[in-house]
């Protein structure tokens, strides 16, 4: 599905990683205020026979920090010594979201609204601007590691973009137990390399501030998957998941809150759920009154908001039908 590019020298803020070699690179991007420097930490592993080139990257906001566990075992066990292509780690994008437990940067911006960036522009911009010019023109495909924003669960997930065909295939590849097509966002990361022409898949897999250990283990097992796909590695050993199936979710739907109250859900993220059944409820803290929260059509939960005290309105479930696996 890509085109063979050639073993070629990859060239990041002047390094170069030839053939044969693995290199950290870093790219200063600011000063904490105590002139600390911070800068993006980049590992290219460059095999010696020719590929495609990979992006694998995580925080991209500094609180899912799921993705950046995945990253770290990856290269912990020596995932990315691959024996063709070239594999483009960037382990933590968002540092400094992520030394304040924060999905944005410390002025309140987010890096995933700031792309392509701009050079001396604030923070997120710069984030931004750096993986568009030095990271992006590198890559073939991608793919982005995130968990669910604030206290939403995300059961393990691909996200895809619908009109592009490398994307949906990565994203069945991935085999994560759902993925679904989504539309791009003006400003993401996503969209500045799909303006590209690079697909880019997103994996979503537990909250932000949790290890998820089963969420960990989907992610490795579903990079390693792309990269078996490709042809950058032979086998998998071991597997940490097998699946035959990875359903393919439409018709989504965010249930809400239908009052204010404590909300206690019924069901397991992950389930499926059939027209009419119960999957939560919301109650006040008297025992006064319980409204519950119906499914609407047969399918699954992918998302389910941890957060015990809801107002009227807000997300509780994500939902989705399967049509099976075949797109
Ligand atoms: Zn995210």
């Amino acid at each position: 599905m890509f085109e063979d590019s050639g073993n070629k020298t990859i060239t990041i803020y002047g390094e170069s990683v030839k053939p044969g070699e693995d290199k950290w690179i870093k790219i200063p991007i600011d000063r904490l205020p105590t002139g600390t420097l911070i800068d993006i930490p980049i590992y290219v592993f460059n095999a010696e026979k020719p590929g495609p080139t990979l992006l694998v990257q995580g925080g991209l906001h500094g609180d899912e920090i799921n993705g950046v566990e995945i990253i770290r075992r990856m290269l912990y066990d020596n995932n990315f010594k691959i024996k063709n292509g070239a594999v483009i780690v960037l382990p933590l994008l968002n540092i400094f979201g992520f030394i304040h437990f924060s999905r944005q940067v410390p002025d309140g911006k987010d890096v995933n609204r700031s792309f392509p960036g701009v050079k001396n522009g604030s923070l997120a911009a710069r984030i931004a601007y750096q993986v568009t010019h030095e990271v992006l023109p590198q890559v073939d495909f991608g793919i982005d590691l995130h968990t669910g924003g604030a206290q939403r669960h995300n059961h393990p997930q691909i996200r895809f973009t619908d009109d592009f065909l490398e994307s949906r295939t990565l994203a069945k590849v991935f085999n994560a137990p759902f993925y679904f097509a989504t539309s791009l966002i003006q400003k993401s990361f996503r969209k500045a390399a799909y303006d590209r022409k690079i697909p880019i898949i997103v994996y979503e897999g537990g909250e932000s501030m949790r290890f998820d250990e089963y969420a960990i283990k989907e992610g490795i097992q579903g990079v390693l998957n792309v990269m078996k796909y490709v042809g950058m590695i032979d086998k998998i050993d071991p597997m940490l998941i097998e699946r035959e199936v990875s359903e393919f979710l439409t018709k989504r739907k965010w249930l809400r809150a239908p009052t204010a109250g404590m909300f206690v859900p019924q069901v397991l993220n992950g389930s499926s759920i059939k027209k009419g059944e119960v999957l939560g409820f919301v109650t006040d803290t008297f025992a006064d009154y319980c409204k519950e929260v119906k499914a609407p059509y047969d399918g699954f939960v992918f998302c389910i908001n941890n957060q015990a005290v809801v107002n009227q309105g807000d997300a509780l479930f994500h939902i989705g039908a399967s049509t099976g696996s075949v797109i």
